[in-house]
Protein backbone atom coordinates (compact mmCIF):
# COMPACT_ATOMS: atom_id res chain seq x y z
CA UNK A 1 0.00 0.00 0.00
CA UNK A 2 2.38 2.35 0.90
CA UNK A 3 5.81 2.97 -0.35
CA UNK A 4 9.02 2.08 1.95
CA UNK A 5 11.94 4.57 1.79
CA UNK A 6 14.69 1.74 1.73
CA UNK A 7 12.82 0.18 -1.36
CA UNK A 8 12.38 3.48 -3.36
CA UNK A 9 13.55 6.68 -1.84
CA UNK A 10 12.19 8.52 -4.81
CA UNK A 11 8.70 7.12 -4.41
CA UNK A 12 8.74 7.13 -0.47
CA UNK A 13 9.92 10.93 -1.00
CA UNK A 14 7.06 12.03 -2.96
CA UNK A 15 4.20 10.39 -1.06
CA UNK A 16 5.19 11.69 2.15
CA UNK A 17 5.38 15.35 1.78
CA UNK A 18 1.78 15.37 0.67
CA UNK A 19 0.74 12.30 3.53
CA UNK A 20 2.59 14.57 6.21
CA UNK A 21 0.40 17.34 5.38
CA UNK A 22 3.73 19.58 4.29
CA UNK A 23 2.37 20.47 0.28
CA UNK A 24 -0.18 19.75 -1.65
CA UNK A 25 0.80 19.12 -5.24
CA UNK A 26 -1.95 19.42 -7.05
CA UNK A 27 -2.09 23.24 -7.77
CA UNK A 28 -2.07 23.54 -11.75
CA UNK A 29 1.10 24.78 -12.28
CA UNK A 30 4.05 22.38 -11.94
CA UNK A 31 6.85 22.81 -9.50
CA UNK A 32 4.87 25.65 -7.98
CA UNK A 33 3.47 23.80 -4.54
CA UNK A 34 1.09 24.99 -1.97
CA UNK A 35 2.39 25.09 1.83
CA UNK A 36 -0.12 23.53 3.39
CA UNK A 37 -0.70 25.16 7.51
CA UNK A 38 1.45 22.10 9.01
CA UNK A 39 4.42 22.48 6.33
CA UNK A 40 4.35 26.36 6.02
CA UNK A 41 4.79 25.67 9.97
CA UNK A 42 8.04 23.99 9.79
CA UNK A 43 9.02 26.34 6.90
CA UNK A 44 8.36 29.55 9.50
CA UNK A 45 10.63 27.48 12.31
CA UNK A 46 13.31 27.27 9.72
CA UNK A 47 13.31 31.54 9.01
CA UNK A 48 13.06 31.99 12.62
CA UNK A 49 16.09 29.81 13.30
CA UNK A 50 17.99 31.72 10.14
CA UNK A 51 16.77 35.04 11.10
CA UNK A 52 18.33 34.47 14.51
CA UNK A 53 21.62 34.02 13.72
CA UNK A 54 21.53 36.34 10.62
CA UNK A 55 20.43 38.77 13.47
CA UNK A 56 22.93 37.68 16.20
CA UNK A 57 25.60 38.75 13.73
CA UNK A 58 24.26 42.30 12.94
CA UNK A 59 22.69 41.64 9.42
CA UNK A 60 19.42 43.82 8.99
CA UNK A 61 16.42 42.59 7.47
CA UNK A 62 14.89 44.58 4.02
CA UNK A 63 12.30 43.45 1.78
CA UNK A 64 12.59 44.09 -1.94
CA UNK A 65 10.40 44.42 -4.83
CA UNK A 66 9.62 40.87 -6.39
CA UNK A 67 10.49 42.72 -10.14
CA UNK A 68 13.69 43.77 -11.52
CA UNK A 69 13.68 45.75 -15.06
CA UNK A 70 15.51 43.89 -17.50
CA UNK A 71 18.21 46.82 -17.73
CA UNK A 72 19.28 46.10 -14.25
CA UNK A 73 19.17 42.80 -14.36
CA UNK A 74 21.23 42.56 -17.56
CA UNK A 75 24.59 45.10 -15.81
CA UNK A 76 26.53 41.95 -15.21
CA UNK A 77 27.48 40.36 -18.08
CA UNK A 78 28.19 36.92 -16.41
CA UNK A 79 24.96 36.99 -14.58
CA UNK A 80 22.81 36.83 -17.05
CA UNK A 81 24.60 34.22 -19.16
CA UNK A 82 23.64 31.94 -15.79
CA UNK A 83 20.39 32.74 -15.11
CA UNK A 84 18.97 33.56 -18.49
CA UNK A 85 17.33 30.80 -18.84
CA UNK A 86 15.53 30.40 -16.31
CA UNK A 87 13.52 33.56 -16.18
CA UNK A 88 10.66 34.35 -15.34
CA UNK A 89 9.28 37.50 -17.65
CA UNK A 90 6.80 40.21 -17.07
CA UNK A 91 5.77 41.63 -20.76
CA UNK A 92 1.78 43.26 -20.11
CA UNK A 93 0.57 45.28 -17.65
CA UNK A 94 -3.51 44.84 -18.35
CA UNK A 95 -3.33 44.98 -22.43
CA UNK A 96 -0.60 47.17 -22.86
CA UNK A 97 2.61 45.80 -23.46
CA UNK A 98 5.63 47.51 -21.13
CA UNK A 99 8.13 49.29 -22.50
CA UNK A 100 10.62 47.45 -20.75
CA UNK A 101 10.42 44.16 -19.77
CA UNK A 102 10.22 43.23 -15.70
CA UNK A 103 11.64 39.88 -14.55
CA UNK A 104 10.62 37.99 -11.50
CA UNK A 105 13.44 37.65 -9.23
CA UNK A 106 15.55 34.56 -9.89
CA UNK A 107 17.78 35.64 -7.49
CA UNK A 108 17.92 39.02 -5.76
CA UNK A 109 21.69 40.97 -6.64
CA UNK A 110 20.43 43.31 -9.43
CA UNK A 111 17.82 44.33 -7.52
CA UNK A 112 19.36 45.05 -4.16
CA UNK A 113 22.66 46.33 -5.80
CA UNK A 114 20.99 48.87 -7.60
CA UNK A 115 19.98 50.34 -3.78
CA UNK A 116 22.99 49.59 -2.42
CA UNK A 117 24.69 52.33 -5.13
CA UNK A 118 22.68 55.06 -3.88
CA UNK A 119 22.77 54.27 -0.43
CA UNK A 120 26.54 53.45 0.35
CA UNK A 121 28.68 57.25 0.61
CA UNK A 122 31.72 56.69 2.89
CA UNK A 123 33.55 54.23 4.46
CA UNK A 124 31.55 54.48 7.69
CA UNK A 125 29.01 52.64 6.18
CA UNK A 126 30.92 49.36 5.91
CA UNK A 127 30.14 46.95 6.66
CA UNK A 128 26.25 46.71 5.13
CA UNK A 129 24.82 43.64 6.05
CA UNK A 130 21.49 42.76 4.85
CA UNK A 131 19.55 39.95 4.19
CA UNK A 132 15.76 39.00 3.05
CA UNK A 133 13.67 35.85 3.59
CA UNK A 134 10.88 35.78 0.34
CA UNK A 135 10.66 33.63 -2.51
CA UNK A 136 12.15 33.41 -5.76
CA UNK A 137 11.04 31.60 -9.20
CA UNK A 138 13.24 30.33 -12.06
CA UNK A 139 12.12 28.12 -14.82
CA UNK A 140 13.60 24.50 -14.02
CA UNK A 141 13.61 22.18 -17.03
CA UNK A 142 14.60 19.43 -14.83
CA UNK A 143 11.75 17.00 -13.25
CA UNK A 144 10.25 18.83 -10.37
CA UNK A 145 10.32 17.56 -6.66
CA UNK A 146 9.06 19.48 -3.60
CA UNK A 147 11.10 21.17 -1.81
CA UNK A 148 13.96 19.86 -3.44
CA UNK A 149 13.35 20.98 -7.08
CA UNK A 150 10.34 23.70 -7.63
CA UNK A 151 9.99 26.55 -9.49
CA UNK A 152 8.69 29.33 -7.20
CA UNK A 153 11.46 29.06 -4.33
CA UNK A 154 11.31 30.06 -0.22
CA UNK A 155 15.13 30.98 0.62
CA UNK A 156 16.58 33.33 2.43
CA UNK A 157 19.70 35.30 0.67
CA UNK A 158 22.20 37.63 2.63
CA UNK A 159 24.21 40.52 0.89
CA UNK A 160 26.91 42.53 2.60
CA UNK A 161 29.32 45.08 1.29
CA UNK A 162 32.92 45.31 2.58
CA UNK A 163 35.62 48.38 2.08
CA UNK A 164 38.60 45.08 0.94
CA UNK A 165 38.70 41.79 0.00
CA UNK A 166 40.01 40.70 3.73
CA UNK A 167 36.76 42.42 5.15
CA UNK A 168 35.10 40.07 2.99
CA UNK A 169 36.82 37.10 3.60
CA UNK A 170 35.98 37.66 7.32
CA UNK A 171 32.33 37.91 6.58
CA UNK A 172 32.49 34.33 4.84
CA UNK A 173 34.32 32.69 8.12
CA UNK A 174 31.26 33.91 9.67
CA UNK A 175 28.96 32.42 7.39
CA UNK A 176 30.58 29.24 8.08
CA UNK A 177 29.72 30.08 11.64
CA UNK A 178 26.74 30.31 10.81
CA UNK A 179 26.43 27.35 9.16
CA UNK A 180 27.60 25.72 12.07
CA UNK A 181 25.19 26.22 14.32
CA UNK A 182 22.21 26.39 12.09
CA UNK A 183 22.75 22.78 10.92
CA UNK A 184 22.83 21.38 14.57
CA UNK A 185 19.19 22.17 14.56
CA UNK A 186 18.03 20.34 11.93
CA UNK A 187 20.18 17.28 13.07
CA UNK A 188 22.18 17.30 9.57
CA UNK A 189 26.13 17.25 8.84
CA UNK A 190 26.86 18.71 5.44
CA UNK A 191 30.41 19.52 3.38
CA UNK A 192 31.56 22.58 2.52
CA UNK A 193 32.64 22.14 -1.36
CA UNK A 194 35.15 25.14 -3.27
CA UNK A 195 33.50 25.06 -6.23
CA UNK A 196 35.78 24.72 -9.40
CA UNK A 197 36.34 27.39 -11.54
CA UNK A 198 33.51 26.27 -13.93
CA UNK A 199 30.90 25.32 -11.80
CA UNK A 200 30.64 28.62 -9.43
CA UNK A 201 27.67 30.91 -9.38
CA UNK A 202 27.12 33.12 -12.21
CA UNK A 203 29.43 36.60 -11.62
CA UNK A 204 31.31 35.17 -8.38
CA UNK A 205 34.69 35.23 -7.76
CA UNK A 206 34.80 32.25 -6.00
CA UNK A 207 31.59 30.03 -4.57
CA UNK A 208 31.59 27.44 -1.68
CA UNK A 209 28.34 25.02 -2.01
CA UNK A 210 27.56 23.70 1.58
CA UNK A 211 25.75 19.98 0.40
CA UNK A 212 25.00 17.01 1.69
CA UNK A 213 24.09 13.38 0.63
CA UNK A 214 20.37 12.03 0.22
CA UNK A 215 19.30 8.59 0.81
CA UNK A 216 19.27 8.02 -2.91
CA UNK A 217 23.00 8.33 -2.78
CA UNK A 218 23.13 11.53 -4.97
CA UNK A 219 24.63 14.92 -3.05
CA UNK A 220 22.35 17.89 -3.40
CA UNK A 221 22.97 21.67 -2.57
CA UNK A 222 21.34 23.34 -0.03
CA UNK A 223 23.24 26.65 0.18
CA UNK A 224 25.92 28.46 -1.03
CA UNK A 225 28.08 31.46 0.17
CA UNK A 226 30.01 33.57 -2.73
CA UNK A 227 32.66 35.77 -3.03
CA UNK A 228 32.21 38.54 -5.43
CA UNK A 229 35.54 41.01 -5.19
CA UNK A 230 34.44 43.57 -7.21
CA UNK A 231 32.50 41.79 -10.05
CA UNK A 232 29.10 43.74 -9.08
CA UNK A 233 30.56 46.46 -7.93
CA UNK A 234 32.05 47.91 -10.60
CA UNK A 235 28.98 47.66 -12.87
CA UNK A 236 26.66 48.85 -10.35
CA UNK A 237 28.47 51.66 -9.24
CA UNK A 238 28.69 50.88 -5.62
CA UNK A 239 31.47 52.84 -4.53
CA UNK A 240 32.62 54.40 -0.72
CA UNK A 241 34.84 57.14 -0.24
CA UNK A 242 38.33 56.35 2.05
CA UNK A 243 39.67 57.98 5.02
CA UNK A 244 42.29 59.52 2.11
CA UNK A 245 38.91 61.00 0.47
CA UNK A 246 39.60 57.91 -2.37
CA UNK A 247 36.71 56.43 -4.03
CA UNK A 248 36.83 53.04 -3.93
CA UNK A 249 34.66 49.44 -5.20
CA UNK A 250 32.76 47.41 -2.52
CA UNK A 251 33.92 43.88 -1.78
CA UNK A 252 31.04 41.83 -1.71
CA UNK A 253 29.70 38.50 -0.30
CA UNK A 254 26.23 36.63 -0.26
CA UNK A 255 24.70 33.69 1.26
CA UNK A 256 21.61 31.61 0.46
CA UNK A 257 19.89 29.00 1.78
CA UNK A 258 16.76 27.24 0.50
CA UNK A 259 13.55 25.33 1.08
CA UNK A 260 15.72 22.44 0.04
CA UNK A 261 16.67 22.42 3.83
CA UNK A 262 13.01 20.85 4.62
CA UNK A 263 13.49 18.34 1.90
CA UNK A 264 16.89 17.39 2.71
CA UNK A 265 15.42 17.03 6.71
CA UNK A 266 12.60 15.05 5.50
CA UNK A 267 14.65 12.53 3.43
CA UNK A 268 17.37 12.02 6.03
CA UNK A 269 15.41 11.71 8.87
CA UNK A 270 12.32 10.10 7.30
CA UNK A 271 11.44 6.27 7.67
CA UNK A 272 8.91 3.57 6.40
CA UNK A 273 6.01 5.36 9.48
CA UNK A 274 6.55 8.88 7.70
CA UNK A 275 8.67 12.13 8.76
CA UNK A 276 11.10 12.72 11.61
CA UNK A 277 11.61 16.36 12.87
CA UNK A 278 14.52 17.83 14.83
CA UNK A 279 12.75 19.41 17.89
CA UNK A 280 13.87 22.38 16.51
CA UNK A 281 11.72 22.83 13.81
CA UNK A 282 8.82 20.46 15.31
CA UNK A 283 5.54 22.50 15.12
CA UNK A 284 4.65 20.09 17.74
CA UNK A 285 7.33 19.08 19.90
CA UNK A 286 5.02 16.63 22.36
CA UNK A 287 1.73 15.23 21.83
CA UNK A 288 -0.27 13.74 24.29
CA UNK A 289 -2.25 10.97 24.13
CA UNK A 290 -4.82 9.86 26.89
CA UNK A 291 -5.44 6.02 27.36
CA UNK A 292 -9.10 6.13 27.99
CA UNK A 293 -10.39 3.33 29.92
CA UNK A 294 -14.71 3.27 30.58
CA UNK A 295 -15.04 4.94 33.77
CA UNK A 296 -12.08 6.72 34.40
CA UNK A 297 -12.48 9.06 31.56
CA UNK A 298 -12.58 12.15 33.99
CA UNK A 299 -9.28 10.96 35.93
CA UNK A 300 -7.24 10.39 33.12
CA UNK A 301 -9.13 13.91 31.08
CA UNK A 302 -8.10 15.62 34.07
CA UNK A 303 -4.40 14.52 34.42
CA UNK A 304 -3.71 15.36 30.66
CA UNK A 305 -5.15 18.76 31.25
CA UNK A 306 -2.76 19.09 34.20
CA UNK A 307 0.67 17.59 32.00
CA UNK A 308 -0.18 19.84 29.09
CA UNK A 309 -0.05 23.18 31.30
CA UNK A 310 3.42 21.45 32.94
CA UNK A 311 4.87 21.04 29.30
CA UNK A 312 3.51 24.42 27.76
CA UNK A 313 4.09 26.41 31.09
CA UNK A 314 7.97 25.52 30.31
CA UNK A 315 8.12 26.85 26.76
CA UNK A 316 7.62 23.30 25.03
CA UNK A 317 5.41 23.00 21.91
CA UNK A 318 2.74 20.84 22.89
CA UNK A 319 -0.83 19.55 21.72
CA UNK A 320 -3.09 17.48 23.52
CA UNK A 321 -4.68 15.18 20.98
CA UNK A 322 -8.45 14.75 22.27
CA UNK A 323 -10.25 13.42 18.98
CA UNK A 324 -12.73 10.57 19.85
CA UNK A 325 -10.58 7.72 17.97
CA UNK A 326 -8.38 5.26 19.44
CA UNK A 327 -5.06 5.93 20.95
CA UNK A 328 -3.70 3.79 18.09
CA UNK A 329 -4.70 5.58 15.03
CA UNK A 330 -3.50 8.61 17.07
CA UNK A 331 0.18 7.17 17.05
CA UNK A 332 -0.46 6.24 13.59
CA UNK A 333 -1.02 10.43 12.73
CA UNK A 334 1.69 12.02 14.70
CA UNK A 335 4.48 9.05 13.78
CA UNK A 336 3.73 10.28 9.79
CA UNK A 337 3.95 13.68 11.10
CA UNK A 338 7.40 13.38 12.61
CA UNK A 339 6.24 14.96 16.59
CA UNK A 340 9.66 13.86 18.46
CA UNK A 341 7.79 13.00 21.77
CA UNK A 342 4.93 11.13 22.81
CA UNK A 343 3.21 11.26 26.11
CA UNK A 344 0.87 8.64 26.86
CA UNK A 345 -1.50 8.47 30.41
CA UNK A 346 -3.72 6.26 31.43
CA UNK A 347 -5.23 4.90 34.55
CA UNK A 348 -2.39 2.68 35.14
CA UNK A 349 0.50 5.29 34.63
CA UNK A 350 -1.77 7.71 37.01
CA UNK A 351 -1.86 5.47 39.49
CA UNK A 352 1.95 4.81 39.93
CA UNK A 353 2.14 8.78 39.27
CA UNK A 354 3.65 8.06 36.20
CA UNK A 355 3.64 9.25 32.44
CA UNK A 356 4.86 7.17 29.66
CA UNK A 357 7.37 8.56 26.91
CA UNK A 358 7.70 7.60 23.55
CA UNK A 359 10.10 8.82 21.09
CA UNK A 360 9.70 8.73 17.56
CA UNK A 361 12.38 6.46 16.95
CA UNK A 362 10.73 4.13 19.76
CA UNK A 363 12.41 4.05 22.30
CA UNK A 364 9.77 4.13 25.24
CA UNK A 365 10.38 5.21 28.36
CA UNK A 366 8.78 5.41 31.64
CA UNK A 367 9.08 8.87 33.80
CA UNK A 368 8.10 9.96 37.31
CA UNK A 369 5.14 12.84 37.26
CA UNK A 370 7.37 15.05 39.65
CA UNK A 371 10.07 15.08 37.06
CA UNK A 372 8.08 14.82 33.50
CA UNK A 373 9.89 17.97 32.83
CA UNK A 374 13.79 16.90 33.52
CA UNK A 375 12.78 13.74 31.20
CA UNK A 376 11.85 15.25 28.48
CA UNK A 377 14.23 17.74 28.43
CA UNK A 378 16.76 15.12 28.47
CA UNK A 379 15.11 12.45 25.74
CA UNK A 380 14.65 15.21 23.98
CA UNK A 381 18.26 16.09 23.42
CA UNK A 382 19.21 12.58 23.18
CA UNK A 383 17.01 12.28 20.70
CA UNK A 384 18.24 15.09 18.56
CA UNK A 385 21.73 13.57 19.09
CA UNK A 386 20.44 9.80 18.05
CA UNK A 387 18.86 11.68 14.55
CA UNK A 388 22.88 13.66 14.01
CA UNK A 389 24.63 10.46 15.01
CA UNK A 390 23.07 8.67 12.34
CA UNK A 391 22.70 11.17 9.71
CA UNK A 392 27.00 11.13 10.11
CA UNK A 393 27.41 7.79 10.28
CA UNK A 394 25.11 7.58 6.82
CA UNK A 395 27.68 10.62 4.99
CA UNK A 396 30.98 9.03 6.41
CA UNK A 397 29.69 5.40 4.84
CA UNK A 398 28.99 7.75 1.65
CA UNK A 399 32.77 9.41 1.09
CA UNK A 400 35.26 7.21 -0.23
CA UNK A 401 38.90 8.40 -0.98
CA UNK A 402 40.43 6.76 -3.47
CA UNK A 403 44.14 6.62 -5.37
CA UNK A 404 42.08 5.71 -8.64
CA UNK A 405 39.20 6.86 -10.87
CA UNK A 406 36.93 4.22 -9.33
CA UNK A 407 33.38 3.73 -11.11
CA UNK A 408 30.59 2.88 -10.08
CA UNK A 409 30.66 3.83 -6.71
CA UNK A 410 27.87 5.25 -4.73
CA UNK A 411 28.53 8.22 -2.55
CA UNK A 412 31.34 10.52 -2.99
CA UNK A 413 34.37 9.56 -4.62
CA UNK A 414 37.89 11.92 -3.84
CA UNK A 415 40.38 11.58 -5.42
CA UNK A 416 43.90 13.57 -6.14
CA UNK A 417 43.60 16.63 -8.62
CA UNK A 418 46.22 18.97 -10.15
CA UNK A 419 43.85 21.88 -9.92
CA UNK A 420 43.35 21.56 -13.82
CA UNK A 421 40.26 22.08 -15.86
CA UNK A 422 40.58 19.67 -18.12
CA UNK A 423 41.76 17.01 -16.03
CA UNK A 424 38.76 17.96 -13.75
CA UNK A 425 36.56 18.07 -16.75
CA UNK A 426 37.99 14.22 -17.97
CA UNK A 427 37.23 12.67 -14.92
CA UNK A 428 33.84 14.09 -14.74
CA UNK A 429 32.76 12.85 -18.04
CA UNK A 430 34.65 9.35 -16.65
CA UNK A 431 32.81 8.66 -14.21
CA UNK A 432 30.09 10.28 -15.21
CA UNK A 433 29.58 12.30 -12.37
CA UNK A 434 30.00 16.20 -11.17
CA UNK A 435 32.28 17.74 -9.52
CA UNK A 436 31.26 18.80 -6.01
CA UNK A 437 34.73 20.97 -5.85
CA UNK A 438 38.21 20.69 -3.07
CA UNK A 439 37.28 20.07 0.43
CA UNK A 440 36.76 23.46 2.77
CA UNK A 441 38.87 23.53 4.73
CA UNK A 442 41.58 22.36 2.35
CA UNK A 443 42.88 18.73 2.93
CA UNK A 444 46.49 17.93 2.21
CA UNK A 445 46.64 15.64 -0.55
CA UNK A 446 50.17 13.82 -1.28
CA UNK A 447 49.20 11.50 -4.13
CA UNK A 448 49.53 12.32 -8.32
CA UNK A 449 46.45 13.54 -10.44
CA UNK A 450 44.34 10.66 -11.65
CA UNK A 451 44.70 12.18 -15.41
CA UNK A 452 47.86 13.65 -15.91
CA UNK A 453 50.38 12.06 -13.10
CA UNK A 454 51.79 15.98 -12.24
CA UNK A 455 51.68 16.47 -8.52
CA UNK A 456 48.52 16.84 -6.94
CA UNK A 457 47.53 19.84 -5.18
CA UNK A 458 44.40 18.68 -3.37
CA UNK A 459 41.63 16.01 -3.35
CA UNK A 460 38.54 16.72 -5.29
CA UNK A 461 35.54 15.25 -4.73
CA UNK A 462 32.92 13.78 -7.39
CA UNK A 463 29.37 12.56 -6.78
CA UNK A 464 25.93 12.22 -8.55
CA UNK A 465 24.33 15.36 -8.00
CA UNK A 466 20.49 16.64 -7.69
ZN1 LIG B 1 45.97 16.82 -13.85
Amino acid sequence: MTVKKSKDFDAWYNDIVERADLCDKRYPIKGMNVWRPYGWEVSLLIDALIREELKKTCHKEVCFPLLIPEKLFKKEADHIKGFDAQVYWVTHAGDNELEERLLLRPTSETAIYSMYHLWIRSHADLPLKTFQIVNTFRYETKMTKAFLRVREIHFFESHTCHRDFEDAERQIQEDLDIAKDFFKNLCLPYLLNKRPEWDKFAGAFYSIGIDVILPSKRVIQLGSIHQYKENFSRPFEITYEDEEGKHRYCHQTTYGMSERLLGATISIHGDDKGISLPPMIAPIQIIIIPIIFKGKEDRVQKKCHEVYDTIQDNGWRVHLDDRDITPGMKYYDWELKGVPLRVEIGPRDIEKKMVTVVRRDGKKIGVQEESILEGIEREMTDYSETLMKQAQSFTKDMIHRSETLMKGIEGIIEVPWCGNETCGLEMEEELDMKTLGTPIPPVECTGTCLRCGKKATTWVRLAHTY
